[in-house]
């Protein structure tokens, strides 16, 4: 290892996002060891090091940060969009899972030297009763409290970023705390139920022949805001380089949707007329926009690139996914 390179750590570093922040952070120059139960599924990973292991285990952190560090990234959690964190099945192993990453990192970082520490929080954090108007949601980063975000995976992220806020007042931990807002782009889960919505309907559409219907969850007026990949790492960088602003912060987009809508212009891009037909499946908050104004303030920076862009991109790849795995898969093809 070059002793005068930035040394960082990437735990997640095997999922979407974490996989991402590998590549980004080896183009700024750094060292970076990732950690996670697997490797990328769509691409070889960047890190310099990668160890499997199961975060849950203290020994796997021990392992991971057995040397100091500059930069430490915490981004694993059990995971998944509307299918996996609505339905109650997985609120045991959601709650658990991740709060013993989080708890086993935060032992750690008292005796070995983990650096600087971003923390992975979520939208999700935010009360149901803030976002029951499709056309007004609150999600000021103030408004977290008096606490009641609608899901366990929400009660997870609140536990977690006060765990990590709390470590910061007492022990000096160096942290970093960001609020994730529907992140999307490519290598991403698109399938098998751990998808998000952009993903998951890039994929119906990309599925069906012109003219075709596909199945859309609600009636499809909830709204969402959605953020490309690389402006949520452009916001974790900036929000890693401040000086002092802890967050927590929401990094996300202001061009709220309905998921109509994101419909209709996924498909226009796929050159495609789609009918939709509205069936029940499991939703989430009524309505939900990032509120950029504590972002402004302290990073003087928000993002700026129109949805249409980022979903341009993933459509793309998605539908590359999709027309790869029927080759593979042939008639065991599943979505
Ligand atoms: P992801 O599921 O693709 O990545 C999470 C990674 O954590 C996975 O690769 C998984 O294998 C790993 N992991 C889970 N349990 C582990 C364990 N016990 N030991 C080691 N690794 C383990 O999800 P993502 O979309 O890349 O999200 C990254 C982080 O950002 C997560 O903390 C997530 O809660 C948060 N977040 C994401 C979004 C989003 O829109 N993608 C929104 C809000 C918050």
């Amino acid at each position: 290892m070059n002793l005068n390179r930035k040394t960082a750590v990437v735990a997640g570093a095997g999922g979407f996002i974490g996989s991402h922040l590998v590549r980004r952070l080896k183009e700024e120059g750094y060292w970076v060891r990732g950690v996670d139960l697997k490797y990328p599924e769509f691409s070889e990973t960047a890190a310099d090091d990668f160890i499997i292991g199961d975060l849950r285990d203290p020994a796997v952190w021990s392992a991971v940060l057995d040397r100091p560090f500059d930069e430490t990234y915490q981004l694993a959690a059990d995971m998944g969009g509307a299918g996996y964190v609505f339905t109650g099945d997985n609120d045991a192993n959601i709650m658990h899972n991740s709060a013993l990453i989080n708890l086993n990192l935060l032992t750690l970082a008292q005796e070995r030297k983990v650096g600087r520490i971003f923390y992975s929080s979520s939208a999700c954090i935010y009360p149901k009763h803030n976002q029951e108007n499709t056309d007004n949601p609150h999600t000021a980063e103030h408004t977290a409290y008096p606490a009641y975000p609608d899901s366990e995976y929400g009660w997870e992220k609140l536990f977690s970023e006060r765990m990590y806020l709390s470590f910061n007042r007492n022990y000096g931990l160096d942290v970093r705390i960001a609020r994730f807002h529907n992140i999307f782009g490519p290598d991403g889960a698109w399938r098998l139920g751990r998808e998000k919505a952009p993903a998951a309907i890039c994929r119906k559409i990309a599925e069906v022949k012109h003219g075709d219907e596909i199945e859309i969850w609600g009636d499809g007026e909830q709204t969402r805001s959605f953020l490309y990949i690389d402006e949520c790492l452009d916001g974790i960088g900036k929000l890693m380089k401040h000086a002092s602003f802890s967050g927590p912060v929401n990094i996300g987009s202001e061009e709220m949707v309905s998921i109509n809508k994101l419909t209709d212009m996924a498909a226009e891009i796929a050159g495609k007329k789609i009918r939709k037909k509205h069936v029940e499946g499991p939703l989430g908050v009524r309505g939900r926009n990032s509120h950029n104004d504590l972002l402004k303030h302290h990073l003087n920076w928000t993002p700026s690139k129109p949805l249409r862009h980022g979903l341009d991109i993933t459509y793309k790849w998605v539908e590359n996914q999709v027309k790869k795995a029927r080759e593979e898969e042939g008639e065991n093809y599943k979505s």
